[in-house]
């Protein structure tokens, strides 16, 4: 078992980056917002539980998220690539996920952080429009469907996330710069840490962290040469 985080504000394009990583190199998309939101719709305990905290743009508490992704990674294969989105979001999960890895006998290889300035996020995120049925992002100016509110892809019906008005954007903003200075210097003193320009294309956005992502991976097959990509 194999993980890469992308580490990113809201608006970075982490879901677009993994959905597009997913589908050309057979990696396993892990995001928690997306989890939670799923739990959130089924009326689970843990839906109920993350509701508040969420709509108020909050981080909900670590114990519980912690508890989804190792019950995620546990009854997934052992043999797995992971692409976390969103999460870790604190030191504390971090160092839970490095502990849950450990047991289950993988490692991390690689963190990606996703820089963009902060009013290209205001703007991406303001925009965002998403499909009710398939997941699909779309954006009102930046990438918007064929017809207005309707997906290109499966016809369902496009919504805007209640946490991606401009108030609770800028709290989410907020927190996560709080909360990613930390993560940052977790990650740059194991030597895992790399920066990547997300301020342009998806399909730059996508070959740079491609060509990244090879790289480790040529360099942790058996005889290559050591030399892979620093932070
Ligand atoms: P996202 O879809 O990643 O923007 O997450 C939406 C919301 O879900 C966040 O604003 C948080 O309330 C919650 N959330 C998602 N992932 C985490 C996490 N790793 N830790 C704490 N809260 C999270």
């Amino acid at each position: 078992m194999q993980g890469i985080i992308l580490l990113g504000a809201p608006g970075s394009g982490k879901g677009t980056a993994a959905e597009r990583l997913r589908d050309r190199a057979g990696f396993t998309h892990l995001a928690t917002g997306d989890m939670l939101r799923a739990a959130l719709k089924q009326g689970t305990a843990l839906g109920r539980e993350a509701e508040g905290y969420m709509q108020r743009g909050e981080l909900v508490p670590d114990d519980l998220i912690i508890r989804m992704v190792r019950e995620r990674l546990e009854a997934g294969p052992r043999e797995a690539r992971y692409l976390f989105d969103g999460f870790p979001r604190t030191v504390v999960q971090a160092e839970k996920l490095e502990q849950t890895l450990a047991d289950l006998g993988g490692r991390l290889t690689r963190v990606l952080l996703l820089e963009t300035p902060r009013a290209v996020l205001i703007q991406r995120l303001t925009g965002r429009r998403i499909c009710r049925q398939c997941g699909t992002n779309f954006h009102v100016t930046n990438v918007p469907p064929k017809r207005a509110g309707v997906c290109d892809v499966c016809g369902g019906e496009l919504y805007q996330r209640p946490d991606d008005q401009e108030a609770t954007i800028v709290k989410r903003l907020d927190v996560y710069a709080q909360q990613t200075e930390a993560l940052i210097a977790f990650y740059a003193a194991r030597g895992l840490l790399t920066r990547v320009n997300s301020n342009q294309g998806a399909d730059q956005l996508v070959a740079d962290i491609l060509g990244i992502v090879q790289t480790d991976a040529g360099a942790a097959a058996p005889g290559a040469g050591a030399g892979g990509r620093k932070a």
